[in-house]
């Protein structure tokens, strides 16, 4: 083994989604940052579908913008297609959805990580954690170097003993086209770490010229310029591309049940759970039996290639069976198929071993995250990848960690549901997973998070200036509204123009004809003011909601406390409790298995310490 000269403060391991914002976060908290990854060439590849966002993705890639993260300005920079989504549906559930260009997002993301100081990437295999004495000194790598650090964060996603399959065929992988990475779930097992398998899946994709859209229904994007990012950056080009929708038949599904035998989802040689929310198309027929058709979306996958992804039709039935599935969905008659479509079955940690800082329970100064703790998703990897990076330097930096709340972010929701709660199967964020969800909106993130941001060093003060204007310009707007008294006695309204607003039929443009000093504002300052205005009811409803939740989370619980001595406490709780080891009350609270009753005992407890610790001070 040969030991690098340099030492890192923070050393992280793969550059997918979850790994450059991580690494990203570090070297701009000002921590000497290494970013190792097995392939340079695949910066934040998207192996699945190249797009970001969808209801509550979306919302995840806004708060990673939002705390100083690149995700959304990436994706801004390499969008082909974007839209809103759920636009005739309320403010909690509308959710941006952005079609990238697969290549210029990695090559725009490799640019932003060789550009950003404290930042070295490297690429090599790491095989190994180099622990001594029981501590965590670096890692080893397959070049044989070894690296020095004082915290490290894993970000392997699909690769850990990766294994593709393909109908009958099956082959070590990371995935399509990549070598897996074999040891370094090993130096898991040897630390006793518990490991499960799960697994995941992608469709064909066919080239353009076989394509007869003319049968398929355009799904225009949106003709207005939208953003993820609340900075947003220049795009670097200026068009964009139509995606389109057709239809599986009854043809398809009658292969698909022909072939199903031949599906190593169900001849049993797949055995890790899949996605529930994104289902194989083998999957959906069997599941829906009575559905004759399921929508399929046809999206290309950048400006300069003619690779065309068959969404809503991933599958791992073998190659020449998904040839004859593809030219049966109307419009593909005459598909050429220029990749297969595969599944993959991998090693994942189970997330209860890890603090909600994204550090692990068995190695000080270790974190993981992304793929790796059980989830599916660029967005929920990126938005672990970058709590993960904030909480390593706040680490290195000897600073308090930041732990998101449920009412203060998707984010927050979902870490304290991998770390509490667990995962059996890929976990992807969706918006019912929220309690609070008016108060987690995707229009409010910066207001939610942009604080948080600056505080630590992730949003410069230029930003930080533009985000406090707006601020105070939605504040100073309403404001006014409720000083403008107006009187319709076609609609028998008298009262302010706050007051009018409040009403289901009245937007905030149509407010213009009786408001004389109207200002011409920025949309997102007039959106908010309609949003604060229109629900705010609700919002003070779930706001007093989330209190009680506040004051949950402020009864801090002792990672020491040995839970097996409290008797009073009901066995299942003792053990729970002693297994995850929750950090506050209201996360307790969460652990499946631990009731109201033993929720009191343990609020008792601290009542009763708090006395102790106050008399203990006075005497
Ligand atoms: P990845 O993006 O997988 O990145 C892992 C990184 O680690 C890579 O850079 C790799 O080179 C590097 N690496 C691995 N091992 C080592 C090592 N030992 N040393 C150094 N570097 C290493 N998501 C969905 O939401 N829906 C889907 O339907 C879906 N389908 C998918 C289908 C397939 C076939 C695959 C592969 C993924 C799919 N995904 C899907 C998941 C999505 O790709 C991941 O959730 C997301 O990319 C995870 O990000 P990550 O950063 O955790 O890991």
């Amino acid at each position: 083994m040969f030991i690098s000269d340099e030492k890192y403060h923070c050393i992280v391991i793969g550059s997918g989604h979850a790994g450059c914002e991580a690494a990203l976060a570090s070297a701009r908290m000002g921590c000497s940052t290494l970013l190792l990854t097995s392939n340079m060439d695949t910066i934040a590849f998207m192996p699945c579908n190249p797009s970001i966002g969808g209801p509550a993705k979306g919302h995840l890639a806004r708060e990673v913008d939002a705390l100083g993260g690149e995700m959304g300005r990436n994706i801004d920079k390499t969008h082909l297609h974007i839209r809103l989504l759920n636009t005739s549906k309320g403010p909690a559930v509308q959710a941006l959805r952005a079609q990238a260009d697969k290549k210029l997002y990695s090559t725009a993301m490799k640019q932003t990580l060789e550009q950003t100081e404290n930042l070295e990437i490297k690429q090599d295999l790491v095989e190994d954690l180099w622990i001594e004495g029981g501590k965590l000194k670096g890692v080893v790598c397959r070049s044989g170097i070894a690296y020095e650090s004082t915290t490290v964060i894993i970000t392997t996603g699909t690769f850990l003993k990766g294994v593709i399959h393909c109908g009958d065929v099956s082959y070590p992988a990371g995935r399509a086209g990549e070598a897996p990475s074999e040891k370094l779930s090993d130096s898991f097992r040897r630390l006793g770490v518990q490991l499960g398998r799960l697994k995941t899946g992608t469709p064909p994709r066919a080239h353009k010229r076989s394509i007869d859209f003319s049968a398929a229904v355009p799904q225009p994007p949106s003709d207005k310029p939208l953003y993820f990012s609340f900075d947003p950056p220049e795009r670097w080009k200026k068009d964009q591309l139509n995606c389109y929708l057709t239809y599986t038949t009854l043809k398809t599904k009658e292969i698909i049940l022909a072939n199903l035998h031949r599906s190593p989802l169900y001849s049993g040689k797949i055995q890790g759970p899949g996605p529930r929310y994104c289902p194989s198309i083998e999957d959906k027929i069997m599941r829906f039996a009575d559905k004759p058709t399921h929508p399929v979306f046809l999206e290309p996958e950048g400006w300069d290639t003619n690779e065309i992804y068959i969404q809503g039709f991933s599958t791992s039935l073998p190659a020449d069976v998904q040839l004859q599935m593809l030219r049966t969905i109307t419009g593909l008659e005459k598909a050429e198929m220029m990749r297969p479509g595969y599944a993959i079955e991998y090693d994942f940690v189970f997330p209860t071993q890890l603090w909600p800082t994204l550090e692990t329970k068995f190695l000080e100064g270790l974190f993981l995250a992304g793929q790796i703790n059980g989830t599916t998703g660029y967005e929920e990897a990126a938005a672990q990848g970058i709590m993960a990076g904030i909480n390593a330097a706040l680490k290195v930096k000897g600073m308090d960690p930041i732990v998101l709340k449920r009412n203060e972010a998707y984010i927050g929701v979902l870490i304290d549901d991998l770390v509490t709660k667990g995962t059996q199967e890929p976990y992807r964020m969706m918006t019912a997973r929220a309690e609070y969800r008016l108060l987690l909106r995707q229009d409010n993130a910066d207001e939610r998070l942009t604080p948080i941001g600056e505080k630590i060093g992730l949003i410069p003060f230029s930003r930080y200036q533009k985000f406090l204007n707006k601020q105070k310009a939605a504040a100073a707007e309403i404001e006014r509204l409720s000083h403008i008294r107006v009187n319709l006695n076609q609609i028998n309204f008298q009262g302010t123009l706050r007051d009018l607003l409040k009403r289901p039929e009245f937007r905030y443009v149509d407010l213009a004809p009786y408001d004389k000093q109207r200002m011409d504002l920025p949309d997102e300052v007039t959106d908010e003011v309609e949003i604060r205005i229109k629900y705010e009811g609700y919002l003070k409803r779930q706001e007093s909601l989330a209190m009680d939740l506040k004051k949950m989370e402020s009864l801090k619980l002792s990672p020491d406390l040995n839970y097996g001595a409290i008797s009073s406490l009901s066995k299942e709780a003792r053990e729970k409790l002693e297994k995850l080891k929750p950090l506050t009350l209201g996360q307790a609270a969460r652990i499946s298995g631990v009731s109201p009753a033993d929720i009191s005992v343990l609020n008792i407890l601290l009542g009763k310490r708090e006395k102790l610790g106050t008399a203990a001070q006075a005497s």
